[in-house]
């Protein structure tokens, strides 16, 4: 068997059991590792190595925690060729936007590790003489983080940054598909100087028996979760019993709409963007539903057509690749049940509508990117999250009417609106139900603002000043004096 990348065997928790998982390249199936695949025990056990490690990482100084952050930004940052590498491997999107990824990802090590230091409590006035009032905030304990695959180093640093910077130790289970990745920023991680127990990464399938742990082992203080709303919905419940601190980062139906003032090309570039270049469209804050004003639809849909045509579908080391494979079989088969549902029920294919499978793309798992016009909101493809390179373009008559169709859904991630008209786009936007809007704005999602969803889509946030905090417990201090 092929294992290119068996050197991270040691940084990942042993078995007792020695049951191992493959990781495979999804662009060709190549195996590229056998990982231990750990079980209640092992992951217990990890606890408890963080549960031992925490008051140790909680009394070290802030600015010696930002010291250790740093180096290990800087050593991502040294070795970025290398972990886009691997990302490519394990997840399949093309390697420039692996690399991307990589700088962003290493962007919360810089962040947080500044953040650390100025995580200040206050001197309150008491109500009466004789006392004293103070509020300082304390890092909540061993934190259990479980990350997805289509970020395989953001969704780890955006949890492990603020978590270590906050003084909590932190157990991870990375996605099953994508734990390389992790698992070569926890190498880094010791070599930049976090002591043993600090940061720990599981690899494993048996996702629900690490969930469990989480939730029964008492040590656990918060649970952070990326990924889909059903298992958010699952933790949650599981956390009733020892109240354990949530934050929950999950799915998305993004609204993407282009007012008829807008800067048309802009508006096209913007829609490309957020739609097709994130990991082929399977990122939770891609836009799921464009919505085009009636009277610039035939202007805009072409625009929008022809940048999606020239997309480039390759293998992620190819060169000028834009457009990767899906990560599995079974998001690939939902896509294109998704497309042909649409067309069924009367949707108009405008380009792509197909898995490829001709070629030397017909080994791999690749979706043409998609456009499908004349699409009402009742279509599965509108109401749910498509997770693949498909666009759902629909029109609309004036601003209420495409406000209140944007909200009517039960996520609330990410929106985007175009127009020039600022009175318009200060109404909108804050009309919009969703924890981020872009105004003339696809890459606005950035570490120095709080990210996160309304109503399904999650609580807490991640970033900005505020994501920190989603790793303290606020104590209050009154002295008699
Ligand atoms: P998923 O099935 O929920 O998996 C996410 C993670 O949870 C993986 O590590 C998975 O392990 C684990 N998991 C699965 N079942 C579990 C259980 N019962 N208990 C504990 N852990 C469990 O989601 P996905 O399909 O991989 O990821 C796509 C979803 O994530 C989409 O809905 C997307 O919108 C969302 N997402 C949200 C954000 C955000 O920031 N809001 C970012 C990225 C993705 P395995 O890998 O072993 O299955």
């Amino acid at each position: 068997m092929v294992t290119s990348h068996q050197e991270f065997v040691k940084h990942a928790v042993a078995t007792s059991s020695g049951r191992t998982m493959l990781v495979t390249n999804p662009a060709t199936g190549e195996a590229l590792a056998e990982l231990p695949d750990a079980g209640r025990e092992d992951v217990w056990r990890a606890v408890d190595g963080a549960a031992e490690a925490f008051p140790g990482w909680a009394a070290t100084p802030a600015l010696e925690r930002a010291r250790i952050l740093r180096r290990i930004y800087e050593r991502m940052t040294e070795q970025r060729d290398e972990l886009a590498r691997i990302i490519t491997e394990e997840n399949g999107k093309p390697f420039e936007e692996a690399r991307r990824e990589v700088a962003f990802a290493t962007g919360y090590f810089s962040w947080f590790g500044e953040e650390a230091r100025r995580v200040y409590g206050e001197i309150v006035p008491p109500p009466v003489p004789g006392k004293r009032l103070w509020v300082i905030r304390q890092p909540v304990g061993v934190v259990g983080a479980i990350t997805p695959w289509n970020f395989p180093a953001t969704m780890v640093t955006r949890k492990i940054a603020p978590a270590l910077a906050a003084g909590c130790t932190v157990v991870l289970k990375p996605a099953s598909a994508t734990p390389l990745t992790a698992l070569a920023i926890a190498r880094i991680g010791e070599e930049a100087g976090l002591p043993a127990g600090v940061f720990t990464v599981v690899t494993s399938t048996n996702s629900g028996a690490v969930g469990q742990v989480f939730l029964d082992h008492p040590a656990v203080r918060k649970i952070a979760f990326t990924g889909s709303t059903e298992v958010g919905k699952r933790l949650m419940a599981g956390a009733s019993q020892q109240l354990k601190r949530l934050s929950f980062e999950l799915g998305g139906n993004a609204p993407f709409i282009v007012f008829e003032d807008a800067d048309l090309a802009q508006a096209a570039d913007g829609a490309v963007a957020i739609k097709f270049l994130r990991v082929a469209g399977q990122s939770c804050i891609c836009a799921n539903r464009v919505y085009v004003q009636e009277s610039v639809a035939e202007r805009f849909i072409p625009m929008f057509v022809e940048r999606t045509r020239a997309l480039k579908v390759a293998p992620g080391f190819e060169a000028g690749a834009q457009i990767g494979p899906l990560i599995n079989g079974e998001i690939l088969e939902k896509v294109d049940g998704l497309v042909k549902d649409a067309l069924q029920d009367g949707a108009v294919l405008a380009a792509g509508g197909r898995r490829i499978t001709d070629g030397a793309l017909g080994a791999g798992l690749f979706y043409e990117p998609t456009v499908l016009t004349d699409v009402r909101e009742e279509m599965a493809v509108a109401k749910e999250e498509i997770f693949g390179p498909v666009a759902p373009v629909m029109t609309f008559r004036d601003e209420g009417e495409v406000i209140e169709r944007s909200n009517a859904t039960r996520f609330g991630l990410a929106a985007y609106l175009y127009t020039r008209d600022l009175r318009r786009a200060i109404r909108t936007a804050e009309g919009l139900e969703y924890g981020m809007v872009g105004v003339n704005d696809a890459s606005g999602y950035t570490h120095e603002i709080p990210f996160g969803g309304f109503k399904e889509s999650g609580m807490g946030r991640e970033g900005g000043r505020q994501g920190i905090e989603e790793y303290m417990e606020v104590k209050s201090i009154s002295i008699g004096m």
